[in-house]
């Protein structure tokens, strides 16, 4: 059953009251509200960091939201892994640092009072392997080396970074609950259409197809996936952009061990390797004796991890990280990946449509409305998602209806 906006913004101040904001921060949300003219049916497709913050704020304006998202959970690129680890030891598939000047992310933390800590640790000596020898060097060494490769924007002062305690699907799990049942799971899109009067969303419920139409649509699914959806109602021009907007591979592998063997020889499982792959202990303040180390491969080296059997990537990387954290072998436990090419709903891990591209990517085509992190200057963040899915809102909310 649907909540009525008033139940909405009950539960909104139950949870923001619950989460102990201050009174001016709550009267501000309140004040929000303010249509810029007749409320709209909005259908908001996938429950990403772009589509949860749209359904939000469209919501708080008023607006009669509803959510299709195909996965069975919120946050899409957000996805903290929990299984197969043990003793509640977790990594994330995707999103994982927050930069201090990722204001909008900062934001959404802070409204829901989720606490943030850092993402490096400060004891214990990371590696890097990027300048010819192996080198054991603070932890500064390690971003020092990340601004060589990746530049400022993935380096700088390690206290920069942080990371939400708990994981990361903390804050896409926050909206989901407050947007509640106006977020139908397992309902993929299958066909998108529009004229003068509405828009029509055809989608999968239990295999049985389904329509519903609305004023507005706002499309935040990945151009990668939206490629192979019927769009009958959009510009030839929007189509060939959604067909040839290329997405970066990223393929991660996880390391369980029944013990922290590197901590032992004083490193703190932070690593960069010769060709650039980054080497994390997300578990580096989490209760042990268990740890997790994980590999993280950007384009390059990320399609021949995928390439392989799941196996055969732990297989290597077991043998890869044994050769720099000895005794990792003999306390391995158990393994897991993520390859994001091959994930059914993002088939990618980020793209940016491009400088000459951005305009045309984001300009809504009639009643349909497009955001996502690949429709912000801000692409392959968090804050590119919420900046795009704020940018769609006030678009919807301004627009006319004929
Ligand atoms: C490996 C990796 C590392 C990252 N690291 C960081 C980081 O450290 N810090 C940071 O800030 N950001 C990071 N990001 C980026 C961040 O996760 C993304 O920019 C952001 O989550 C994208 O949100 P989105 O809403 O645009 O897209 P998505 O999260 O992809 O949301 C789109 C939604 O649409 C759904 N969907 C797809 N197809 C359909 C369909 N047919 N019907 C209905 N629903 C559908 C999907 O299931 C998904 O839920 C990382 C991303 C990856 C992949």
């Amino acid at each position: 059953m649907a909540i009525t906006r008033r139940q909405f913004l009950r539960r909104g101040a139950i949870t923001i009251a619950a989460a102990s904001l201050n009174q001016s921060q709550l009267s501000g949300a309140v004040r929000a509200i303010v249509l810029s003219g007749p409320a709209k049916k909005v259908l908001v497709l996938g429950a990403g960091m772009a589509g949860l913050v749209a359904a939000y704020e469209l919501t708080k304006l008023g607006h009669d939201v509803t959510v299709l998202e195909a996965r069975t959970r919120p946050g899409g690129r957000v996805h903290t892994l929990r299984e197969p680890f043990s003793d509640g030891l977790f990594a994330e598939a995707g999103a994982a640092r927050i930069p201090d000047n990722h204001d909008l992310t900062h934001k959404y933390v802070k409204e829901f009072a989720l606490p943030l800590e850092p993402f490096y640790p400060s004891r214990l000596n990371a590696l890097r392997f990027d300048r010819g020898d192996r080198e054991e060097v603070p932890i500064e060494g390690f971003t020092d080396a990340m601004t060589r490769h990746f530049g400022e924007d993935l380096g700088g002062n390690p206290e920069r970074w942080q990371k939400i305690k708990g994981g990361t699907d903390m804050l896409p799990k926050a909206f989901a609950e407050l947007l509640g049942d106006k977020i139908h799971y397992g309902s993929p899109v299958v066909k998108i259409e529009q004229d003068g009067k509405q828009a029509r969303v055809v989608f999968l419920n239990a295999g049985r197809q389904q329509t519903m139409t609305a004023d507005n649509v706002l499309c935040t699914i990945p151009f990668s996936v939206l490629r192979n959806i019927e769009l009958p109602a959009l510009s030839s021009q929007k189509r060939d952009l959604i067909k040839n907007t290329r997405y970066d591979a990223v393929a991660r592998v996880y390391l369980q061990t029944r013990n922290r063997v590197w901590e032992e020889k004083g490193l703190n499982g932070f690593a960069l390797t010769g060709g650039a792959i980054e080497i994390w202990q997300p578990t580096w303040n989490l209760p042990g004796p268990r740890g997790i180390l994980m590999t993280y491969a950007r384009p390059g080296e990320a399609e021949r991890i995928t390439k392989l059997k799941e196996s055969e990537r732990i297989a290597t990387t077991l043998k890869q990280l044994d050769g720099m954290f000895s005794g990792l072998g003999e306390s391995f436990e158990r393994g897991a990946t993520k390859c994001w090419t091959e994930d059914e709903w993002s088939r990618g891990a980020w793209a940016f449509v491009g400088f000459a591209n951005f305009g045309r990517g984001i300009a809504p085509d009639g009643r349909i409305h497009f955001a996502g992190e690949h429709l912000s200057q801000w692409s392959s963040w968090i804050q590119g998602a919420l900046a795009s899915g704020l940018r769609a809102v006030k678009e919807i909310d301004e627009f006319v209806k004929v």
